[in-house]
């Protein structure tokens, strides 16, 4: 069984393989490790192999973590990318650097509103639903653009990107697809300002980098299969 760190060290080498081929420098995609229902020494063990960005799903359990690993929290940047209820706003505007997975208004409202005033912006993603799939979580494409120039007003919120969660697909052309619709959608908004598209995981990184992914979501390929069964993206792995 490989070690976490030489997990890390197989992501970062698919990351480097599949920018030189895209042409892309190395350090134009941030590695995000998704952490959930693992413990915070794993996280630990990530930290000392360099990694600094970890994404949570579920606010007590991030929670939870975040006490453990308090002596880390000025060098650890962390990212909510779990579906949001609008009665864990405050925690997560408190507590975390990041959210992907704003899909509604009132959602960023509530975090504008209860971000702590002596913390920077809270960076903010909207979640796309990009395979239009009824029950799934997301803006809908057509709502995007309402949405993001609403987002970009608030106050204590940087709207940084998009951010999206395709259904699982076999081949590389198949699993582009998805990812360039994404790109694709975040050009035709014409704000300069955004920098991120929070896009790829582990089955589908290659892919996300060929269509821009700045910020890859990778969890399995790192610490190995979920200690738990999670319902937050599709099982059909
Ligand atoms: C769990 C999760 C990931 C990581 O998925 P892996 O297939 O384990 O790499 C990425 N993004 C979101 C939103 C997730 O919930």
């Amino acid at each position: 069984m490989a070690t976490i760190p030489e997990k890390l060290q197989q992501v970062r080498t698919r990351i480097e393989l599949a920018c030189a081929s895209a042409q892309r420098p190395a350090n134009s995609v941030e590695l995000l490790c998704v952490s959930k229902t693992h413990g915070p020494e794993d996280i630990r063990e990530a930290f000392r192999a360099g990694q600094r960005h970890f994404g949570e799903n579920y606010v007590q359990e991030a929670l939870e973590k975040m006490e453990s690993l308090a002596d880390l929290r000025d060098e650890l940047c962390w990212h909510f990318i779990g579906p949001l209820q609008t009665n864990k706003t405050r925690v997560v505007a408190e507590n975390f650097d990041w959210v992907h997975s704003v899909d509604r208004l009132k959602t960023a409202q509530r975090l504008s509103e209860q971000r702590p005033s002596d913390m920077p912006p809270l960076q903010i993603c909207l979640q796309v639903n990009i395979d239009s799939e009824p029950s799934k979580q997301g803006v809908s494409v057509v709502d995007v653009v309402a949405l993001a120039h609403a987002v970009s007003q608030l106050p204590r919120l940087k709207l940084r990107g998009l951010m999206s969660i395709p259904a699982p697909a076999r081949d590389n052309a198949a699993q582009r697809r998805p990812h360039c619709t994404l790109r694709e959608l975040m050009e035709s908004l014409d704000m300069p300002s955004l920098d991120t598209l929070s896009m790829g995981m582990s089955d589908d990184l290659e892919a996300a980098i060929q269509e821009g992914s700045t910020l890859l979501r990778v969890g399995t390929a790192i610490f190995g299969t979920r200690n738990r069964p999670d319902k937050s993206t599709h099982s059909a792995h």
